[in-house]
């Protein structure tokens, strides 16, 4: 009986553990049958930093990255971290424009992308530099000097030639805008002085020699940077007396507005006249006919027109052609051989006065070398009026004349000028020059010292007509000499 109960288990006894068993299943089925129709796999794409990237010009870009996770949509606690693979062009810091990186992920066959942008731009404005010089001023009531300025950009390079400026009152504005259209400015502060005394100058020459007796006018002017001329506020310090041989120096002063003063002084020499004049033994129908610059290649054929006509003339020559044998010719003819210069290079003679009389004294020792003997006679370079002098030291003909009357030399000038150192090379035309001269003078009653180059063959094709016209007209010829006529021009420098 009791394995017979055994046997018979109650029904409902039996038929609960089951029942669950089945509804789990049932359930476990249920949910699978759900996670498999709903769920789905997902890749979730996470951009690290800003989407929308700015950067400057040339700064280097670092990319931030991007992760990805697969997950489940249903059970997230499901996931997978998966690599990221960059598919994109790459940001170029040294091009200004938009890049557009994109990331892109996947597994399983699900993929995932997402993009950045990053835009290089230039937002950097150029610099400009400007140039200053700490002792640079402009004077009042003068226009701004530019110093100099300079501009660069960091994208566009040099945009110094870009660069626009306006001059304000006591300013200076510069302004410059480069491609990407940003704007420098820069201002410069005018400093306006006035450092510079007025200037003195003397038109007559810095220091004049002038002959007892002749009226000394001054004559100066004083110009000021700012003020303009301001002549009439120099004052004079010391006077000469014309009558009295002697150097006066006189002192100028000159103030401007602004307190600067100038001081300048000049000598005055009061010179007697060293030789009287004998052109009272040398009637006014005398020549004497002068060459310069020679010897030269036409050298040999003037002597011999010289010689047909029994005319002495005076050379004065120079070491420059290399011809200077004639030299001999000339002294053994019975012509006057003198000095004009051995090099004739106004530059080098009139630099200074020692070098004036060191080339004075080569060309006379050229002479005496090749003749035995000399004289005191000479010719200055461009004669005793030129100016050239003038450019390489001021005042130095002045100074000259005075030391060649120290030296008791003589120079001589001319008062017929044959035109043949100019830009005429017709004989008929040197003829004529000559001949005019030379009548001119015997009406004024002088005689005539004619100026002529007989290294220049046009030239000495006139001295046959001229002297031919010379004698038919009562003429005589005549060579220089310390005591004869001279010619002295006005000294300029
Ligand atoms: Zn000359």
């Amino acid at each position: 009986m009791k394995l017979k109960d055994y046997a018979k288990p109650p029904s409902h006894h039996k038929s609960k553990p089951v029942l669950f068993l089945l509804i789990t299943a049932g359930f476990l089925c249920l949910a699978a049958i759900c996670f498999f129709v709903f769920n789905r796999w997902e890749i979730e794409l996470t951009i690290h930093g800003e989407d929308d990237v700015s950067i400057e010009y040339m700064q280097n870009y670092e990319d931030p990255g991007a992760s990805a996770i697969y997950r489940s949509t249903m059970l997230p606690f499901i996931r997978e971290e998966v690599d990221v693979k960059v598919a994109s062009n790459t940001v170029n810091p040294e091009k200004t424009g938009h890049y557009l990186i994109t990331y892109q992920a996947e597994h399983n066959n699900v993929t995932a992308s997402r993009s950045r942008n990053v835009s290089v731009v230039d937002t950097t404005p150029p610099t400009i530099t400007l140039t200053e010089n700490p002792d640079s001023y402009t004077p009042f009531n003068h226009e701004y000097q530019e110093e100099g300025f300079a501009a660069n950009d960091i994208h566009d390079g040099d945009l110094s030639e870009a660069v626009e400026r306006e001059v304000r009152d006591d300013e200076v504005i510069y302004t410059v805008k480069d491609s990407s259209g940003n704007k420098a400015v820069k201002k410069r502060k005018i400093r306006y002085d006035d450092r510079k005394g007025p200037e003195l100058s003397f038109p007559d020459g810095t220091d004049l020699v002038l002959y007892k007796g002749t009226p000394f006018t001054d004559s100066f002017t004083a110009v000021d940077d700012c003020d303009g001329d301001v002549t009439s506020k120099v004052t004079v310090e010391g006077s000469v007396n014309t009558d009295v041989c002697d150097t006066y120096t006189l002192t100028y002063t000159v103030s401007d507005s602004h307190n600067n003063t100038t001081v300048a002084t000049r000598n005055i020499t009061i010179r007697t006249k060293p030789i009287n004049n004998p052109a009272t033994s040398d009637g006014p129908k005398t020549i004497y006919l002068t060459f310069d610059d020679g010897p030269g290649e036409s050298t040999g054929r003037l002597l011999d027109i010289l010689d047909r006509y029994n005319v002495k003339a005076t050379f004065f020559t120079t070491s420059m052609y290399g011809y200077t044998d004639y030299i001999i010719q000339e002294a053994q003819r019975g012509h006057t051989v003198c000095v004009h210069t051995y090099s004739h290079n106004y530059a080098s003679i009139y630099q200074n006065t020692d070098a004036y009389w060191s080339d004075y004294q080569a060309q006379k020792d050229v002479i005496e070398q090749l003749t035995g003997t000399s004289n005191n006679l000479f010719r200055f370079p461009g004669g005793s009026s030129n100016t050239v002098s003038a450019n390489y030291s001021t005042g130095i003909m002045s100074k000259l004349v005075d030391q060649a009357y120290e030296k008791g030399l003589v120079y001589f000038d001319w008062n017929v000028s044959s035109g043949d150192a100019g830009s005429i090379t017709d004989t008929n035309v040197i003829i004529d020059n000559i001949r005019n001269g030379i009548s001119r003078n015997a009406a004024a009653g002088v005689p005539s010292i004619v100026l002529q180059h007989d290294y220049k063959s046009f030239t000495v094709d006139a001295v046959e007509p001229v002297i031919i016209w010379a004698l038919e007209n009562g003429y005589t010829f005549k060579t220089l000499s310390d005591t004869s006529y001279y010619v002295h021009h006005g000294i300029n420098n």
